[in-house]
């Protein structure tokens, strides 16, 4: 089928080459020269593992283009819409700025039968209150909301545990998506067709689900750090009930990204719009337990360096907001280290792939690519991003004989306390004595 995918970022550039892999004939429009210039080169413009290798496959068969030319959406039977919902810059609602530029460029590209897919996070109701310019023109608006994990979102979009299609009239537009998705859908991935509104709120409440999780794990770590009860044994106490489980209890310094933050701050502006705040007013509190982790770690190194660290050379384990990834957004681990440079230590931050865009937003702080040059001399050792360089990589007595003291902060609990203070290390983790 020909398909093309608007806005690609982290979403669409992943998306387009998916599709393009599954055999559709793809092209990919983004406003971003830079990036459209990459894509076309073959060049990933951010780290996804397994993308670049989709990307040229792509690019070869000639079924992969890029551009920025939007007339390049005209023939497409199906037009993904894939354009960044950030959060607004003077509130938590999102900005929609950016989908709206895209329908209205689309619109004149449109012909009857086309079916529009909307596949960014937005507030339940946008894609009704779109639906109307874009029937306008014969097309169709369906919402097809995104789930992809980064770090594992080629697998994800290839093989996605479900697809959801939220639809105003029958069942026809879903049925093109069945046909666009037909080997996952071939390979038993479910198939669940909604309504726009409950598509739309199906994105908002896995993802307010999802941080509800981690500040509950978080929230009970802050009370075993005042009874000296340890978090992760807790955890996987309650992790054996298959009624919890185990994943996404991982207490630390909390969630961040381009997707949970600005989600569920989205979704309590929304509810208030609707009248309805009060039906998520938790999730103000979670939001709140997941920034007052960040407080927590900074803390630590704090208390760890005697009660002061300024003019103290402390190095930070991680840039990215989570492992696999590049992306900085809202990143848990950058604010660590930010906030500890605003304390006045002499800060250095390392990651195997973030350095440069936490460079282009954080030019204060120090970087070194190689994490044992980044360790040398550090009075103490902050673990934000649980990269395995860190976790099962670095054994606590070489980083022993780099650095200078022996504090180290796990703030993501992905260490083993009992080596590192083996090694000689003063242990400080996330709600663990
Ligand atoms: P991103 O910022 O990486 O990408 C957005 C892209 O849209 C950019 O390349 C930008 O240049 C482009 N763009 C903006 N206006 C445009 C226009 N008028 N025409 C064409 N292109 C335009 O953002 P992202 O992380 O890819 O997220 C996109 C959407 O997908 C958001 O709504 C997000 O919530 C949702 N989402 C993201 C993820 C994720 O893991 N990143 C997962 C699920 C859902």
């Amino acid at each position: 089928m020909r398909i093309s995918v608007i806005g690609c970022g982290y979403l669409g550039a992943v998306h387009a080459a998916a599709m393009a892999s599954i055999g559709h004939e793809v092209v990919g429009i983004d406003v971003d020269e830079r990036k459209v210039a990459a894509l076309s080169a073959g060049r990933a413009p951010f780290f996804e593992p397994g993308l670049p290798e989709i990307l040229a496959e792509g690019i070869a068969s000639g079924r992969l283009t890029f551009t920025t030319d939007m007339a390049a959406a005209s023939g497409a039977r199906v037009h993904f819409v894939g354009v960044g919902t950030p959060q607004q810059k003077d509130g938590y609602a999102a900005d929609l700025t950016y989908v709206n530029a895209a329908i209205d460029a689309l619109l004149p590209h449109l012909s009857p039968g086309d079916v529009v897919a909307g596949k960014s996070t937005v507030p339940v109701g946008t894609a009704a209150s779109l639906a109307p310019r874009v029937e306008a023109t014969g097309a169709t608006l369906v919402w097809n909301p995104e789930f992809l994990r980064e770090g594992f979102a080629v697998q994800d979009t290839i093989d996605p545990d479900r697809l959801v299609v939220g639809v105003a009239g029958g069942e026809d537009a879903a049925g093109v998506l069945r046909e666009v998705y037909a080997p996952a859908v071939a390979g038993g991935t479910p198939f669940i067709v909604t309504d726009l509104a409950t598509a739309e709120l199906v994105k908002v409440a896995a993802n307010a689900f999802l941080a509800t999780k981690i500040s509950f794990i978080n929230a009970m770590a802050e009370i075993a750090e005042v009874t000296g009860a340890d978090v992760t044994q807790l955890a996987d106490a309650i992790g054996h009930d298959v009624r919890i489980g185990r994943r996404f209890l991982g207490a630390g310094i909390g969630f961040g990204g381009g997707c949970l933050p600005k989600d569920i701050r989205a979704f309590s502006a929304r509810a208030e719009e609707l009248g309805r705040g009060e039906s998520v007013a938790f999730l103000r509190e979670v939001d709140e337990i997941n920034l007052r982790r960040r407080d927590r770690a900074v803390q630590l190194v704090v208390d760890g360096l005697g009660g002061q660290v300024y003019e103290k050379r402390i190095t930070v384990l991680g840039a990215a907001f989570k492992p696999h990834s590049d992306d900085i957004r809202d990143s848990p681990a950058l604010d660590v280290a930010v906030r500890l440079h605003g304390l006045g230590a002499r800060v250095t931050v390392t990651d195997p792939e973030a350095l440069a865009n936490a460079a282009r937003v954080h030019p204060q702080l120090t970087y070194v690519h190689d994490r044992d040059e980044a360790l040398t001399g550090a009075d103490a050792v902050v673990l934000v991003t649980e990269w395995d360089e860190y976790r099962r990589q670095l054994s606590p007595s070489h980083a022993a004989t780099l650095a200078a003291g022996r504090v180290v902060v796990d703030g993501r609990n992905a260490l083993d306390p009992a080596a590192w203070r083996a090694a000689g290390w003063t242990y400080f983790g996330m709600g663990r004595p």
